[in-house]
């Protein structure tokens, strides 16, 4: 969207009101660090209250790094409640072991893979935040600006102003259909099955992530800590229908998983048939810019990509750090925003392309996986991941 003459009649030096929509991780590891800038930030959320939800997720150094300079001491106590990752088991579909790949992240880049439950990744964001600041039950409508304010509107009939509105509110951003009208989001050719539940896989005893590789199809099984396994199960398919119940979502996965070996169907066979989430993989083309006045996006409404690579939320932290950056960094709102789009922009760009690249590596065939255990070793630091996890937030003073 070519930039309008709001953008050059913004006149205040600083914000002082900050509106978030979405108390996702985005929204609130935002709602922290700008929090430190001495802002008043309040946080505005759909859901009506925080209640179990959300899959198992990877963070990796990128995001940790950043986290803990938002929220000093907090990675630690995500890593108490979560699992640190020390060893990934690839499996085939009927059990047989392909490749166990320790995990070297402590090693190259000094933090671990640390698998979490996205809820539990909610809770202690949340606690680091005063309870009254996040109004729960607040679905955005939309919102109107001008060069003063931000008027934002909430479907229970309330409206708020600001001086910076941010829109954190996932895939299906309200704020970001406002500002750019993309409709609906790409969908990949892939479905997905989910859960996190209260269970101990046998192979957690020895590796606490599995990847069970079928055909066109896999399944990730992680101890996400606690006593919790998420189970993430996916399929190539051309067709994105939902079933029409629970009870049709289970038989449907557990359908898809005929043949399997028991261990793996067991652990679906344990999940309430409510608690699965079904739903397709999407994704949306990168932005070359998303701020437009005194609004602006963060994490998946900015950038949304594939899960192939687990960088969803860890992009997210990057994102809220250089926002605080910015906005301490810079004299106006309009530089802030600039320089913010101008850090994060490229580097987004390239991990969206390849998460989408590595969802349909996903789906090569068994025999594919076998042909790349036998051809020569891959080089010890893949270079994408060293530029990837090496990413490091510099000190805010
Ligand atoms: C199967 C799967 C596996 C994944 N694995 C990983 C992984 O290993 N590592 C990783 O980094 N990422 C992973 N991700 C991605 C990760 O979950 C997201 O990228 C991350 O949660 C994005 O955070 P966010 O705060 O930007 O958005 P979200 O987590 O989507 O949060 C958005 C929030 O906004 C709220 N909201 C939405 N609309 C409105 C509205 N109109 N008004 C008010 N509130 C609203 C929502 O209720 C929600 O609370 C995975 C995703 C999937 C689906």
């Amino acid at each position: 969207m070519p930039k309008t003459d709001i953008t050059h009649k913004l006149s205040k030096p600083i914000v002082e009101k900050v509106a978030i929509i979405g108390a996702g991780p985005g929204g609130l590891a935002t709602a922290i660090a700008l929090r430190t800038l001495g802002f008043d930030v309040q946080v505005y959320e759909k859901a009506q209250d925080f209640r179990p939800a959300g899959t198992g997720l990877g963070l990796t150094p990128n995001g940790l790094n950043c986290l803990d300079a938002i929220a000093p001491g907090i990675v630690e106590t995500l890593t108490i409640s979560g699992c640190p990752v020390r060893h990934i088991l690839i499996k085939s579909s009927t059990g047989e072991t392909i490749r166990e790949i320790p995990s070297r992240n402590i090693e190259l880049y000094g933090r671990p893979l640390l698998t979490v439950w996205w809820w539990r990744l909610q809770q202690t964001l949340a606690s680091r935040l005063p309870a009254d600041i996040i109004h729960l039950n607040h679905r955005c409508i939309g919102f109107e600006q001008n060069e003063n304010t931000v008027e934002i509107n909430f479907d229970n009939g309330k409206t708020v102003y600001a001086d910076l509105l941010i829109g954190a509110d996932g895939v299906n951003s309200v704020i970001r259909e406002t500002l750019f009208k993309e409709g609906k989001a790409n969908f990949l050719g892939s479905m997905c099955w989910r859960s996190v539940l209260k269970y101990h896989h046998e192979l957690f005893d020895s590796h606490e992530t599995v990847f069970i590789k079928g055909n066109k199809q896999f399944m990730y099984i992680l101890n996400v800590g606690e006593g919790y396994t998420s189970w993430i199960s996916r399929k190539l398919s051309p067709d994105c229908s939902l079933s029409r119940n629970a009870d049709e979502v289970k038989s449907r996965i557990l359908n898809e998983l005929a043949g399997w070996d028991e261990s793996f169907r067991e652990v679906v066979e344990a999940t309430p048939a409510q608690e699965i989430w079904e739903g397709p993989i999407c994704d949306r083309p990168p932005l070359s810019h998303w701020s437009h006045g005194r609004v602006t996006l963060l994490g998946d409404a900015a950038h949304p990509m594939a899960p192939a690579i687990g960088q969803g939320a860890n992009s997210t932290f990057e994102d809220a750090y250089e926002l605080q950056a910015c906005l301490s960094e810079s004299s106006t709102l309009e530089a802030a925003l600039t320089s913010y789009e101008q850090r994060r922009s490229d580097r987004t760009q390239i991990i969206q392309k390849q998460s989408a690249l590595g969802e349909m590596r996903y789906y090569e065939t068994e025999n594919s996986v076998e042909q790349t255990q036998q051809q020569p070793k891959m080089r010890p630091i893949n270079e994408f991941h060293n530029w990837l996890y090496s990413y490091k937030p510099s000190v805010i003073n």
